[in-house]
């Protein structure tokens, strides 16, 4: 897949699409919002849709024993693209060595512990970076992007 010109309200759009039926399974409950304007970002459309599919089920898995299941997805734009992906789990255990591969807090056969640090090479590969924090409410994963420019 090449690198262009990403849509990422449509990239995103995907992504909830293909996590839905999970969702729904789980009682989680996805706000989001696409924001007015277009949000054009350089990277792979396909590539990207797999690093939202893996934060939101990242989300999903966290929020397992919640009792709020609550996944918010947010665009904006500052000098780079920013998506953010915030759950109402219990957080990230150790934000240092999530992006290790191999690094996993669940049973063997939930989680390979590959999923963050594929996406974190993915993103890196588009000039973009992502980070996960932990907020009040459970835990937040941020990317950045460069936005496309028309001469690339
Ligand atoms: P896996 O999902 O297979 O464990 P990942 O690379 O996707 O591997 O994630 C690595 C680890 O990062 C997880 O096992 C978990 O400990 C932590 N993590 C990722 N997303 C979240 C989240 N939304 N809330 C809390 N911890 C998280
Ligand atoms: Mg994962």
């Amino acid at each position: 897949e090449p690198m262009g010109c990403v849509d990422l309200v449509a990239v995103i759009g995907q992504a909830v699409e293909l996590t839905e039926a999970r969702l729904r399974a789980e009682g989680v409950t996805l706000d989001w919002t696409p924001p007015p304007g277009e949000y054009l970002a350089l990277g792979g459309e396909v590539r990207l849709s797999q690093v939202f599919v893996n934060l939101i089920n990242n989300a999903v898995d966290a929020m397992a024993g919640a009792s709020e299941k609550r996944i918010r997805i947010a665009l904006d734009e500052g000098p780079k693209l920013r998506v953010q992906v915030h759950d109402t789990g219990p957080g990230i255990a150790d934000p240092d060595r999530i992006f290790e591969p191999f690094y996993t807090t669940k049973e063997v056969s939930a989680g390979m512990g590959l999923g963050l640090s594929i996406s974190y090479g993915l993103v890196q590969s588009f000039g973009g970076a992502i980070r996960g924090a932990n907020t009040e409410t459970g835990a937040v994963f941020t990317v950045e992007l460069d936005p496309w420019r028309a001469d690339e």
